[in-house]
């Protein structure tokens, strides 16, 4: 039989009115497709990344289309100070944080023997790192309201390893570590902590690497899509950021509240080999 409560969370069209949800590195990319999912369910968003003032104004107009406030911290997530104090302050303003979403992150690709080791060191700070300080920074005022939704965009490099990428196979496998301990932690608090596992998803990064590198090495895209980027993924397609944006809605919506320290792949059946 469906109870009261659960057919009210079925029929309510706006899930996540009134909520506030802060989304690292979403200037472009899956960040974006993640902030516009939220906000299409009523969330008001907090947007965080690098970009001209021009593009981060037209993306906050399109998000406000939305009929929910957007605002954009700039604060540069290298920094633990910075992580925290961005979480520190929206809790100030908004006196709440009910979603909060880890995915801003870089990469780098080299043999371990001549990697950079700031390169490690960057992705280290960014990739993980700025995930356990804003979730420090945001657990307070989520235990005081008895919900919360935290969703860490890992990647398949959580889950499997690639050649040459150790720091951010590294790090990601990390941010599993973390989300797996976080959720234990608020398991009776209310309050989730999951991760997404994308594999190669189109991103505005990835489609200017297409046409590079078939100019660079004389193939077609499509070659280069099927044979060089997706050599690893079954599907021999890209993931899209709106799939990865209705994933994190999914999670932060009140009917998965039963799914917690889960990393959940998104990688066209890459890590099922
Ligand atoms: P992207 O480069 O399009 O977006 C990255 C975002 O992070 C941008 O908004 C950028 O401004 C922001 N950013 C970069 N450095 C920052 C810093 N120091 N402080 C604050 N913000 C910063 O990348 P994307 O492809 O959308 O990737 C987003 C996340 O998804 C990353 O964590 C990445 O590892 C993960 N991921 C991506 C893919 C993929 O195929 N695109 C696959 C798996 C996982």
């Amino acid at each position: 039989m469906t109870s009261p409560q659960t057919a009210s969370h079925v029929t309510t069209p706006r899930p996540l009115k009134g909520q506030l949800a802060l989304v690292t590195g979403s200037t472009s990319g899956i960040g974006l497709g993640i902030a516009r999912a939220l906000a299409g369910a009523g969330a008001n968003v907090i947007l965080n990344g690098f970009g001209s003032p021009d593009d981060i104004a037209a993306t906050i107009a399109s998000l406000q289309e939305l009929g929910v406030t957007v605002e954009h911290d700039a604060s540069d997530l290298l920094s633990a100070q910075g992580a925290a104090a961005m979480v520190e302050g929206a809790i100030q303003r908004h006196g709440r944080i009910d979603v909060l979403v880890n995915n801003a992150g870089i990469q780098h690709v080299s043999p371990i023997e001549t990697f950079p080791v700031d390169r490690w060191d960057a992705i280290q700070a960014l990739n993980l790192g700025a995930a356990f300080h804003t979730i420090r920074a945001a657990m307070p005022a989520m235990k005081a309201a008895r919900s919360g939704r935290i969703i860490n965009v890992a990647s398949a490099h959580g889950l499997v390893a690639s050649p040459y990428k150790s720091a951010y196979v590294a790090a990601k496998h990390g941010v599993l570590g973390l989300t797996k301990t976080v959720a234990l932690e608020a398991a009776r608090e209310g309050i989730t902590c999951n991760a997404i596992c994308p594999g190669y998803v189109w991103t505005p990064l990835v489609e200017h690497q297409v046409a590079d590198t078939a100019k660079a090495r004389g193939l077609t895209e499509k070659q280069v899509i099927e044979d060089v980027l997706l050599a690893a993924q079954p599907s021999k397609r890209f993931a899209t950021v709106e799939e990865v944006g209705a994933l994190a809605l999914f999670l932060a919506s009140p009917l998965a509240a039963s799914i917690n320290g889960a990393a959940i792949p998104i990688d066209g059946g890459w890590t099922a080999q």
